[in-house]
């Protein structure tokens, strides 16, 4: 008999997000991340969204990984189909859960119907169940509070379901629910963690990486798409803007007071995202920004940078520590690509002494003597578009 995957849906937070539209854009998600491990059918019934393989060569191992991935699941678990049967249960349940049972001390059993025409309510057929499993696993104790294992029963119309405990979920909102942001994605450890936590909250992300090439290798540029790459499993498709930076950091090292030249920068990639974000109709920034990390980043320095923003600039990583920020990474399995050597467009003619407490208007002065908007149109008109998909 076959088994299946049950999503357990998450929070449904907002307020007017209603279930049937949450429901659609996580089984559109769901659809897409498994189209590479071959058919599944994927319908919801009462707030769980089953996945069932249509054939025999679908790759149930890789689409149980991928679920584990996918944003908007509080909860999963595979499950073993069998004949609706009391007895048909009790063996599917002793051979499908017997590692666990075996392993157990305390187990319950828990029924539910949606067929109501089978002959034993939900009661009789948990203590039906849990009686013969009793049986063949002596050791166990039945607890009806805290057990070790409960052993799910599901009778629907045309068969039944056995399965264990749902493990945790990826949680959050399936992707997209909440509109498409732009992220800008460098090299390091923190950006690709704020993107992750943005797609979380169901945002779409699309990227922007700045490169200076030639002070900064191809490997440079390549390392970060691997990282974009690492995201899709969560994020799902996303596109990579690389925008060609290197004629606005020679500009602004020649006609700028060096203490500025970082903040100077960071308001040309703010510009050139939010271009990017008029594009493809993304109503957020997204950055990895983290308070007090570097110099760039202080209140002051946030203020020159949103001062040239009309978008709200996400930073979810901003009240982090370091080390929260690396279990994040570790977690979703960017850490060991982020920590690759690598040079970042930053570091490139970075100022020995720059400006903690940079100044609105001698940053607008530096700017006077610039084409701000034919620099920042130069690049978009350089940009590279890479697309990722699952
Ligand atoms: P990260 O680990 O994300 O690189 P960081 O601590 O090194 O962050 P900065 O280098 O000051 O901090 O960058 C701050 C933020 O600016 C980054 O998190 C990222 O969102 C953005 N950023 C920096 N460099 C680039 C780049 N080359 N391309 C795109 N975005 C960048
Ligand atoms: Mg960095």
């Amino acid at each position: 008999m076959k088994e299946i995957i049950l999503l357990k849906q998450g929070e449904m937070v907002l307020k007017g997000l209603n279930r049937r539209g949450f429901e659609d854009r996580l089984m559109g998600n769901a659809k897409r991340r498994l189209r590479k491990y071959g058919d599944f059918h994927i319908y919801a019934r009462q707030s769980i969204t089953y996945v069932e393989p249509r054939s025999e060569d679908c790759d149930f191992e890789g689409a149980w990984e991928a679920m584990k991935r996918l944003f908007g699941v509080a909860g999963l678990t595979r499950a073993r189909a069998c004949e609706k049967d009391k007895d048909a249960m009790v063996a599917a349940a002793a051979e499908y859960l017997g590692p666990q049972l075996r392993s157990a001390s305390s187990f319950k059993v828990e029924a539910k119907r949606a067929d109501k025409s089978f002959p034993l309510n939900s009661i009789q057929l948990s203590q039906y169940v849990g009686g013969e499993l009793h049986e063949a696993f002596p050791h166990l104790r039945p607890d009806m509070h805290h057990p070790d294992i409960t052993v799910h029963l599901e009778v629907r119309e045309e068969v039944a379901y056995v399965h264990a405990d749902p493990e945790p979920g990826a949680g959050g909102l399936p992707v997209g629910i909440g509109g498409r942001a732009v992220s800008l994605l460098s090299g390091g450890i923190d950006s690709p963690v704020a993107s992750w936590m943005i797609a979380k909250r169901g945002i779409a992300v699309d990227m922007v990486h700045f490169y200076s090439y030639p002070y900064t290798s191809p490997e440079a540029k390549e390392k970060v798409l691997d990282l974009a790459r690492l995201l899709v499993p969560w994020c799902g498709r996303t596109v990579v803007h690389v925008v060609p930076f290197t004629a606005i950091q020679e500009e602004l090292r020649r006609s700028c007071p060096e203490a500025l030249f970082t903040i100077l920068m960071r308001r040309f990639m703010m510009r050139i995202a939010q271009k990017v974000a008029g594009r493809i109709q993304a109503g957020a920034l997204v950055t990895g920004e983290s308070l007090g990390q570097v110099a760039s980043q202080t209140l002051d320095a946030m203020a020159c940078t949103n001062a040239v923003c009309t978008l709200p600039v996400l930073r979810p990583v901003v009240g982090m520590d370091k080390e929260e920020i690396v279990r994040i990474a570790r977690r979703i399995g960017t850490f060991e690509t982020s920590i690759l050597p690598y040079e970042d467009c930053c570091t490139v003619f970075t100022p020995k002494h720059p400006r903690t407490k940079p100044k609105l208007d001698e940053l607008e002065e530096a700017e006077a003597a610039l084409d701000v908007e034919a620099m920042v149109d130069q690049a978009v008109a350089g940009i590279e578009r890479v697309v990722l998909d699952l």
